[in-house]
């Protein structure tokens, strides 16, 4: 199975009407979406539409949760918060009925998907770092072979020993049977690794393959429809010049 794995769309549509193209170029089997697929960007219910009709899964993001109204996001920052609750009025019943209805995790065989930390789903909890990614240990063997997550907007891969982390310092790599993987896909919809295209990854399960994937996207389009939103604050549209 050769899988197109990608998360943290937020609401920009450009930017993933861009990776999707990517992956029919790819030829991939099957699509995964990791969640987040609203939150900051100004075309939530396009996005919601989009995805729910090309994924063979699709996880709950925090930002899905709290638009559905699964999570207390009262304390979220302001702006960010503000464009939770403009997202929960723009959805169609239908988006937010399937956005209610996303499971925390999805599982292929030895291939997991979730959207924080596998540790506790409900929990969101990040991993960008080695430490981070220790804490997983204790549950080395309910790890599938690769554990795809999102959240942290990163490109990181791991490979966890029983004893020791890696990290996986390459764009791609083959997974090794004596390891559990954990991949951080990075965000389609505002990368934040100081480089502003769209990221997405493709899994070759046959092979044993994965690898990180860049496309540009049309930036200043997606920015301007947040700086005409008068209820998105504009630094949602800025820091996407920047991948921050
Ligand atoms: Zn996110």
């Amino acid at each position: 199975m050769r899988y197109g794995i990608f998360s943290d769309t937020h609401a920009n549509l450009g930017a993933l009407e861009a990776v999707l193209r990517e992956f029919d170029r790819e030829k991939v089997d099957a699509l995964v979406c990791i969640g987040d697929t609203v939150g900051y960007g100004p075309q939530p219910d396009e996005c919601c539409e989009k995805v729910r009709a090309v994924t063979r899964h699709t996880i709950l993001g925090n930002h899905d949760a709290a638009v559905s109204g699964r999570m207390d996001y009262s304390y979220y920052y302001d702006a960010a918060r503000e464009a939770l609750d403009l997202h929960a009025s723009l959805v169609s019943s239908e988006n937010m009925q399937w956005l209610k209805s996303l499971p925390y995790s999805a599982k292929d065989d030895d291939t997991h998907f979730c959207h924080g930390s596998p540790l506790d789903l409900e929990q969101f909890e990040y991993i960008f770092t080695v430490d981070q990614a220790s804490t997983c240990i204790p549950i080395w063997e309910d790890l599938g072979q690769v554990t795809f997550i999102g959240h942290s907007h990163l490109c990181k891969a791991y490979a966890l020993g029983r004893e020791r982390v890696y990290e996986v310092i390459t764009k791609d790599f083959e997974v090794h049977p004596e390891f559990r993987y954990i991949v951080s896909v990075g965000s389609v919809g505002q990368p934040r690794d100081h480089d502003p295209r769209a990221s997405y990854t493709i899994y070759d399960t046959d092979r044993g393959r994965f690898e990180f994937k860049r496309v540009e996207y049309d930036i200043a389009a997606t920015a301007q429809r947040i700086f005409d939103e008068t209820r998105l604050s504009d630094s949602f549209g800025a820091r996407l010049f920047a991948g921050v």
